[in-house]
């Protein structure tokens, strides 16, 4: 039996990626929704000095990757990213890091908690199997930062505006903010066309006059959706749900994707290949 082979099977599976200088491997951390505590990150920078060449690499999903990482250091470089609760990152056929932004917790715009569903999502899923990589997302509003139309689970925080006539001063404040030219005045009433909606709740925060409230916030789904050489949108399955139906839905999915995808599939074309139709039978309803 060919030992070393195994031992850079085990060394990919923990993030460990060879690189085309032979030996040399860019480790891949485990990090969610890229919030990294200050320590930890000049843990992996003292790391880069210690066994790489001295420098990072950002991911374009909010990984950090330390290059030129020779598989002899492995176990020491392990062992110290240990000590700041660092792990090798996700490759292969598994669900991948799940990215989000910052939502309600810093950004203005936000209207979910972005890093708590990411993290819950992250202690459930992350590392599992799919049939290939299975990418999750998490986006505090409709302006859509991290994407969530490019990943396989896409999650976008959204709120329903409803008026309050009885305040309403017909200012036109809220028609200049909305993007969607969902609100406008008729006969200086206020009027609101849901239809053009897209539930970002600009409107609400712009009215000085608390004209418009928050009806209800709640997740908005795309499922199937990729980059890569063959893009895909993804498809829009829930719109302003609740968590509980965000996560069943996330459950439901991915047993779905592990009984009918085949090895090497995307979820994507698996819903291409069977039909949508299938899809909603089993998860949507
Ligand atoms: S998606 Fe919305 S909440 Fe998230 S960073 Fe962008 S503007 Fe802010
Ligand atoms: S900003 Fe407020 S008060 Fe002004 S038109 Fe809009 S809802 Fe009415
Ligand atoms: S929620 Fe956004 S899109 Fe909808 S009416 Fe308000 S500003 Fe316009």
């Amino acid at each position: 039996m060919n030992t070393k082979k195994i031992d850079l099977a085990t060394l990919k599976n923990k993030g460990f990626l060879p690189q085309r200088q032979e030996n040399n491997f860019s480790m891949r951390l485990h990090i969610t929704g890229g919030r990294l505590e200050a320590e930890a990150l000049k843990a992996i920078a003292d790391a880069s000095l210690k066994y790489g060449a001295g420098h990072l690499h950002i991911t374009s999903r909010q990984g950090i990757e330390i290059p030129f990482v020779k598989a002899e250091d492995a176990d020491k470089i392990f062992e110290e990213m240990d000590k700041f609760g660092l792990a090798g990152g996700a490759t292969g056929q598994k669900v991948r890091g799940i990215v989000a932004c910052q939502g309600n917790t810093v950004c203005n715009h936000g209207l979910i908690n972005c890093p708590e569903i990411a993290g819950i999502i992250d202690e459930k899923y992350f590392g599992s199997f799919a049939p290939k990589k299975f990418k999750v997302a998490v986006t505090g509003c409709p302006a859509a930062c991290l994407k969530p139309q490019e990943n396989d689970f896409g999650i976008m925080g959204t709120v329903k505006p409803k008026l309050v006539e009885e305040n309403c001063v017909s200012c036109g404040l809220c028609v200049k903010t909305c993007k969607m030219g969902a609100l406008f005045l008729e006969d200086e009433k206020l009027k609101l066309d849901l239809d053009k909606c897209s539930f970002c709740g600009e409107c609400i925060s712009a009215c000085r006059k608390a004209a418009i409230k928050a009806e209800k916030v709640g997740y908005t789904v795309f499922v199937g959706g990729k980059v890569g050489r063959k893009p895909r949108p993804g498809t829009k399955v829930l719109e302003l749900a609740a968590e509980a139906e965000l996560f069943l839905l996330l459950e439901k999915t991915l047993a779905y994707y592990r009984e009918f995808g085949l090895e090497g599939e995307r979820f994507g074309a698996l819903l291409d290949r069977l039909g949508f139709e299938k899809y909603r039978e089993a998860c949507l309803n």
